[in-house]
C-alpha cells in the first residue's frame, strides 16, 4: 500500500474525490452519533443495579463499630468504605477520606483549599504572585479547568509512553517555587491510556521540588479499569514510594467508583499521609459533618472487597472491550501504512488517542460534525484548549451503543483521510 505522501497530485485527487462521494452519502443521512464524552453505557450502569437491593427498610443501618449511618458524623467515610476505596488503589485504608460520588469534587476542593488557606501552614496561594502546575499533555480537560479557573498558569510536559517527561519534570520543579503541583492520571491515562512505569513513579516519589507546598496530584481514576483479563497495567503504589523516598506529604491520591458503580451516584476517596489528612479534615469538618454513608455501606455490601472490584469490573470489560477492538480493527485495516496519525492500543481506561498529522485535528472533527458524529473538541486534551500541534483527538467508544459506533468510527476515518489529503494538497 502506498502512504499519502507517496501518492502523486493526480493519485491524491482521485483519493479525494471518492472519499468526498462516500462522505456525502454519510452526510445525507442524517445522523446523530457521540464519541465526545467518556461516559458509561446504560448496559454498563445496569451492572450495578443490584445493588440498589442490597439495603432496604429492614437493613440495620449501623456501621461495623455499631455507629448509626443515618445521623451526622464520620467525616472521613466508614472504615468498612475506607477499605475498600484502599483496596482499589492499593494503599492503607487509614490514609483514606471517603468523599461524596465525585473525585473532581475533591480535586477542586484540594485546590480552593490551598488557594485560600494554604497548604500545611504554607502562604495561601492566592497571596502569591504567581501559581504554576505542570500538566503533561494531552490530559483530561475537566483538571484544566480547575487549574485555569484558579488563574493557576498551565506549563506543557509532554507525555512518553512511561509517562511524563521526567526529565522535564524534575528540573522544572526543583527550579521554580512558583510550581505548587502536577496533575497526573498515572494508569489507563485520560487520553492515551498509558500507565507510568515503575522507574517513572519513583522518580516522581524522588522529586526535590523547590515549593515545599508542591503536591503530586494523582488522579487514579482508573485504577481498576481493565480492558483484559490477562494484559492488566501495574502501577506502584506512590503512597508508599513517596514515604520510602522521604517524601510523605507530597502526594493526594485520588479515585471514584464513578465507572465502577454510577457515574452519578457512586463515592470517591482521596489518600494521602497521616499529616496531610488531619490537615485536611481540620478543613473538611468545617465544610461538612459528613458525607452519605448509606451510598458508602451500599458500595461495600455491592462490592465487598478487592476481588469483587475486580470481578466487577470484568462485566464491564466484556461490555467495553469489543467497541474498543472494533475501532482498532478499522484503524488497522484502514489507516495504518497511509502516513495519516497514529494511535496507541490500550489496556485499559476509557478512550482512544488518535494522534492526526499536524494541524489536521480541528479540520477531522468540523467534518465529522458536519456528517453527525460528536467527538470531544479539537484542543480537549490540553491547557487553554490549545494544542499547540493541532492534532490529538479523544475518541470515547463507551457510551454509543455497537452500530452506532461502528457508524461513528467509519465517519471518522473517512474525515481523518480527507483532511490529511486537503492537508497534503494545500502544501
Ligand atoms: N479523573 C479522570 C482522569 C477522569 O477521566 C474522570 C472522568 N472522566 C474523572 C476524574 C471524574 O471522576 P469523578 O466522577 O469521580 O468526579
Amino acid at each position: 500500500m502506498k502512504s499519502y505522501q507517496e501518492m502523486s497530485q493526480e493519485e491524491l485527487m482521485q483519493e479525494r474525490a471518492s472519499l468526498e462521494q462516500q462522505y456525502k452519502e454519510y452526510c445525507g443521512k442524517g445522523l446523530k452519533l457521540d464519541m465526545s464524552r467518556g461516559k458509561p453505557s446504560s448496559e454498563q450502569l445496569d451492572l450495578s443495579m443490584p445493588m440498589m437491593d442490597v439495603l432496604n427498610s429492614d437493613t440495620h443501618l449501623n456501621s461495623r463499630l455499631g455507629t448509626d449511618l443515618r445521623n451526622y458524623g464520620m467525616v472521613d467515610g466508614i472504615d468498612e468504605a475506607k477499605e475498600l476505596i484502599a483496596s482499589m488503589i492499593d494503599t492503607k485504608p487509614e490514609n483514606v477520606i471517603v468523599y461524596g460520588n465525585a473525585s473532581l469534587n475533591i480535586m477542586y476542593d484540594c485546590i480552593s483549599r490551598s488557594m485560600v488557606f494554604g497548604v500545611m501552614g504554607g502562604t495561601p496561594w492566592s497571596k502569591l504572585e504567581k501559581v504554576k502546575f505542570l500538566c503533561p499533555v494531552p490530559g483530561y480537560d475537566r483538571h484544566f479547568a480547575i487549574t485555569e479557573a484558579f488563574g493557576i498558569e498551565m506549563i506543557n510536559v509532554p507525555m512518553t509512553s512511561e509517562g511524563p517527561d521526567m526529565d522535564m519534570v524534575e528540573k522544572l520543579v526543583s527550579k521554580d517555587d512558583a510550581i505548587k503541583g502536577i496533575w497526573c492520571v498515572p494508569k489507563y491515562s485520560n487520553p492515551q491510556g498509558i500507565s507510568y512505569s515503575d522507574e517513572t513513579v519513583r522518580r516522581f516519589a524522588n522529586l526535590k521540588p523547590a515549593a515545599k507546598d508542591f503536591r503530586i496530584y494523582w488522579d487514579n481514576a482508573y485504577c481498576v479499569h481493565h480492558l483484559f483479563e490477562d494484559k492488566q497495567d501495574e502501577l506502584l503504589d506512590i503512597i508508599s514510594e513517596c514515604e520510602k523516598a522521604g517524601n510523605p506529604d507530597m502526594v493526594y491520591e485520588f479515585c471514584s467508583t464513578s465507572k465502577v458503580t454510577f457515574s452519578g451516584a457512586g463515592i470517591s476517596g482521596l489518600a494521602t499521609s497521616l499529616k496531610n489528612k488531619e490537615a485536611i479534615i481540620k478543613r473538611l469538618s468545617v465544610q461538612t459533618i459528613g458525607f452519605d454513608k448509606i451510598n458508602q455501606l451500599r458500595h461495600v455490601k455491592f462490592l465487598k472487597n478487592k476481588a469483587g472490584v475486580e470481578n466487577h469490573m470484568m462485566k464491564h470489560a466484556a461490555l467495553i472491550r469489543p467497541k474498543f477492538e472494533m475501532i482498532l480493527k478499522k484503524f488497522e485495516e484502514e489507516l495504518k501504512g497511509l502516513g495519516v496519525g497514529n494511535w496507541v492500543v490500550p489496556n485499559g481506561g476509557y478512550f482512544i488517542t488518535y494522534e492526526a498529522n499536524e494541524g489536521c485535528a480541528k479540520s477531522i472533527i468540523a467534518k465529522a460534525k458536519e456528517a453527525g458524529v460528536v467527538m470531544t473538541g479539537a484542543g480537549a486534551p490540553y491547557p487553554y484548549k490549545n494544542d499547540p500541534k493541532d492534532s490529538v483527538i479523544r475518541i470515547a467508544p463507551t457510551l454509543p451503543p455497537m452500530e452506532e459506533l461502528i457508524a461513528a468510527t467509519e465517519i471518522f476515518i473517512i474525515c481523518v483521510k480527507l483532511a490529511s489529503i486537503e492537508k497534503l494538497l494545500k502544501a
